[in-house]
């Protein structure tokens, strides 16, 4: 499956996600049942500290919250399974990504308050975060990705294919694919040390 990959207008920001990684993105919206689902990207940033790449997601935890047009993403496990990917790996808390199902991948105005929220908090430490939301149904999907630097509101980044700015909308062809993908059980939330150390990270 193609990947998905953004990029803000003037390049500073970018997000990068490999077919795997979607494909268990879109496994996990097919198997949502018409209610909203999400969780957290994490991964690491390029040397240039311009995109966001992304190397494991996690679906919804326990604790979470799934209406069919709300989502409030829980924290129970999620901990855990930061530290360890920080252990193993140096890999670290992105941001969040979550599923409107039927319905367009434009943010609401509680997600941009919600991630005004992380790139403000304290717990968090995560000055940068990056917001994916998926719209639409698995065969027909369209990806939107946002990056909310503190103090500068959300900036929407293009989704790019080869480096060209194309449409956010995306057919997926691989559809049939997709039962077959294994999830990741680890679940969870937010690390106060794995995003801490997220900041010592980015800011090298
Ligand atoms: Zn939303």
């Amino acid at each position: 499956m193609r990947e998905l990959s953004f990029s803000s207008d003037d390049h500073l920001f970018g997000l990068y996600i490999a077919g795997a990684h979607l494909e268990n993105l879109l496994w996990l919206c097919e198997r949502s049942g018409g209610h909203e689902t999400g969780g957290v990207l994490v991964g690491r940033y390029t040397d240039a500290h311009n995109c966001a790449v992304v190397t494991a997601i996690s679906g919804p935890s326990s604790d979470s919250y799934r209406g069919k047009t709300t989502f409030y993403r829980g924290t129970r496990g999620l901990q855990l399974w930061l530290d360890r990917l920080w252990r193993s790996k140096h890999h670290y808390y992105l941001g969040e990504w979550h599923y409107h199902p039927h319905a367009s991948a434009i943010p609401s105005l509680i997600d941009i308050r919600q991630m005004e929220a992380i790139s403000n908090s304290l717990q968090y430490n995560c000055p940068e975060p990056v917001l994916l939301i998926i719209g639409g149904h698995v065969s027909a999907w369209e990806a939107r990705a946002f990056v909310c630097p503190r103090t500068n509101g959300a900036i929407e980044m293009q989704r790019r294919v080869d480096g060209v700015a194309i449409d956010a909308f995306g057919i997926d062809e691989h559809r049939d694919e997709l039962p077959n993908l294994r999830h990741q059980h680890e679940r969870g939330n937010l690390a106060r040390r794995a995003a801490s150390e997220c900041r010592q990270d980015q800011g090298g």
